[in-house]
């Protein structure tokens, strides 16, 4: 599941094909994702010009020429690929049509976007006013932003008698993290993942921002490296390799220098936890 830097990824990747080019031709070929498409959708991104391609969380943000805005979201399975790319050194020609092909734009470029969800979690929606619009009104501070600091951090887990893994899952706490970074954050923190999140102190909930800032940006950077070899492999955007401290390493010995320990795996709210009992408390 594409967590915010998977979607960075794909932000970056899709920007030098769609960033001031035309959409030539909207293909919609379903009536719906996970919700019904905004009416007329085809209609009205044909012709529009993509001003700029923004992100906020894991929804990227094309406004359009035409004022108004598409939202896209990947959900769990979604993939963009990019075709026909007039930019890169290499060439992609354009694949032979996918089932599970929803939605293709073909840009005045020559640039083809193709969005494929096999699981169709993912969504699309245009909005005149993407600032009010439901999906985005409700996330918190994104992670690297100014407002994300320990003292917002300290505000909102105020009193919370939930668990610490639990609250930073919670989009309206702080946008775009998901079980992967969560996880990884922690454990560099050093914070373990079923500490009362209103028992933390400011002092380690410090730690905690810069180890959250730190893990979003080394992957947002190594998904930037994954961008030159797209263009190698099959157009594909926004998968890339990156290793993990302590996500997925159940029953590894600990990275962390003079710990002994190993990572541990268990089930909160439904998902997996990877954590180590030694050192994370
Ligand atoms: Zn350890």
């Amino acid at each position: 599941m594409p967590e915010l830097p998977e979607v960075e990824t794909v932000r970056r990747g899709l920007a030098p094909s769609m960033e001031g080019a035309v959409i030539a031709k909207a293909q919609v070929n379903r009536p719906d994702l996970r919700w019904p498409f905004p009416e007329r959708m085809a209609e009205r991104l044909t012709g529009a010009r993509v001003v700029r391609l923004g992100r906020r969380s894991k929804y990227i943000l094309a406004e359009l020429d035409t004022g108004e805005t598409l939202i896209i979201h990947l959900g769990m399975s979604g993939r963009m690929t990019v075709s026909g790319d007039p930019v890169g050194q290499f060439h992609h020609e354009h694949p032979a049509p996918e089932k599970h092909d929803h939605v293709i734009f073909d840009m005045d470029n020559g640039a083809r976007i193709t969005f494929n969800d096999p699981r169709r979690f993912g969504a699309m929606d245009l909005t005149a006013q993407p600032d009010t619009h439901p999906l985005l009104t409700v996330l918190g501070p994104e992670p690297l932003s100014n407002q994300f600091n320990s003292a917002y951090l300290a505000g909102r887990l105020k009193g919370k008698k939930t668990q610490i893994k639990t609250a930073l899952l919670d989009q309206g706490i702080i946008a775009g993290l998901g079980n992967i970074y969560v996880c990884e954050a922690l454990f560099r923190a050093g914070i373990s993942p079923k500490r009362q999140a209103g028992r933390i102190s400011v002092a380690r909930l410090e730690t905690l921002t810069q180890a959250i800032n730190a893990v979003i940006a080394e992957a947002i950077a190594s998904g930037g490296s994954s961008l030159k070899d797209y263009r190698q492999a099959d157009g594909e955007l926004g998968y890339f390799q990156h290793s993990f401290q302590a996500y997925g390493r159940e029953g590894l010995p600990c990275v962390r220098n003079g710990c002994t320990g190993s990572i541990r795996r268990d089930v909160q709210s439904g998902r997996s936890t990877f954590y180590c009992v030694s050192c994370q408390s």
